[in-house]
């Protein structure tokens, strides 16, 4: 699997600039891609300051910094992703949004390229399966902070070949990660357990048993998460942990799955947590502020 030299990357949300980060220090080139040229700007922006961070604390040396730079490029068209080998999708949580972009990658791309999607929770049969490519398709799950997070989820659709798993198993090691595989079914293993704990913090948020306050700190005292359950789906984004919901909903059938309608209003709102600056916690001060 040593053929792997440049890696594309599908949108530049914290989930995208993460992947390109680790990509690219782990000595792939990277193309990063997004619809908008200021998320790319800003998407640079932040992997160079998280590199510098890593510098500092002495995780990784400068030299190393300056050359994953270097082997960087950004790209608001997938025009330029003729010669990558290997493309990660990591765009909005949307089923549509995803399917025009594989619409548009699979025309841009090699006949050999191998296809890869962050999904947290959408079918990667079904996205494999609407491309021309279900063979060399596969789920391939990072966890937020890229960075940071030692896990990725690989996901095969019922069509991914040997190849295409062992080609997404040789870029997670060589970012340093460990696989964990889940079989193909809504939000694999660490949203299908995670998601509806966050659901059931709303629901205990929109009933009044708690404040957000009270919420977050039952559950790192009490269980001993690291962070509360509210103040992680700002993190996540409530607009993606939303998406999870009903992707979890809609395809087991199940009403323990019912996305809670206090979730439903915020993202409606447009507080969807930390990256527009106001969701369960209001961010835009100098230290969160609970909305309620
Ligand atoms: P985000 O909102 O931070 O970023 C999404 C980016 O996609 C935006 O920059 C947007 O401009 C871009 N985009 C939208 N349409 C596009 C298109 N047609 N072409 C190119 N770019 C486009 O979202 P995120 O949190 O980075 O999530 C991205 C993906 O990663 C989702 O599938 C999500 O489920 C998954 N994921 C998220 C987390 C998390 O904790 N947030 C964890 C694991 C996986």
């Amino acid at each position: 699997m040593t053929g792997i030299r440049t890696i594309g990357v599908i949108g530049a949300g914290q989930m995208g600039n993460g992947i390109a980060h680790v990509c690219a220090l782990a000595g792939f080139d990277v193309i990063l891609n997004d619809v908008s040229a200021d998320r790319l700007d800003a998407g640079r922006k932040t992997i160079e300051r998280n590199m510098d961070r890593q510098v500092h604390r002495q995780m990784i040396t400068a030299d190393a910094r300056d050359a994953a730079m270097r082997r960087l490029r950004t790209a608001t068209d997938l025009n330029e992703f003729s010669d990558v080998d290997f493309a990660i999708e990591a765009a909005t949580e949307k089923e549509a949004v995803k399917r025009a972009i594989f619409d548009d990658l699979c025309k841009k791309v090699r006949k050999d390229t191998i296809l890869a999607t962050n999904t947290s929770s959408i079918s990667i049969t079904r996205l494999g399966a609407a491309t021309d490519r279900p063979e060399r398709f596969i789920g391939l799950h990072f966890m937020n902070p890229v960075p940071l997070m030692k896990l990725v989820e690989v996901i095969r659709g019922l069509a991914t070949d040997q190849p295409t798993y062992d080609a997404a198993v040789h870029i997670v090691e060589r970012v340093g990660k460990h696989v964990t595989n889940a079989e193909d079914f809504p939000a694999f293993i660490v949203n299908r357990v995670l998601m509806p704990m966050i659901n059931e913090a709303v629901y205990t948020l929109y009933e009044g048993v708690g404040t957000v306050e009270s919420i977050d700190t039952a559950m790192k005292l009490g269980a001993n998460h690291p962070m509360g359950p509210l103040e992680l789906a700002d993190f996540i984004g409530l607009d993606t942990c939303l998406s999870i919901m009903q992707v979890l909903h809609d395809g087991l059938a199940d009403t323990k799955y019912r996305p809670c309608p206090l979730l439903v209003k915020y993202v409606e709102a447009g507080w969807v947590g930390k990256k527009a600056g106001r969701g369960f916690y209001d961010y835009r001060g100098d230290k969160p502020v609970p909305t309620r």
